[in-house]
């Protein structure tokens, strides 16, 4: 699900973001992204946290190395890697 936010900008690369893509395939479990959840920059694949509804900050140090191997937000950077890939 996508979900059209206020626009803001990407804390590394100062890209405009606007919309929040939700990973989940399960519509009904989709929802509005809330402080603490995190994203993924689609110009620079930081990894970002919601401070609230509208507002991102980069993941820390201790965030990312705290994070599984196989925590989806991974999978999340490698699919929009592939994307990018495949447009260039
Ligand atoms: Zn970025």
């Amino acid at each position: 699900m996508i979900t059209r936010l206020p626009a803001t900008s990407c804390p590394v690369c100062q890209s405009t973001l606007d919309a929040h893509g939700d990973e989940l395939d399960d519509r009904s479990a989709a929802r509005a992204p809330r402080a603490g959840d995190y994203s993924v920059c689609v110009y620079c694949l930081a990894i970002l946290v919601f401070t609230d509804p509208h507002t991102l900050r980069v993941l820390t140090a201790a965030e990312r190395a705290a994070l599984p191997a196989d925590d989806p937000v991974f999978e999340v950077q490698a699919t929009i890697r592939r994307f990018q890939a495949a447009r260039n």
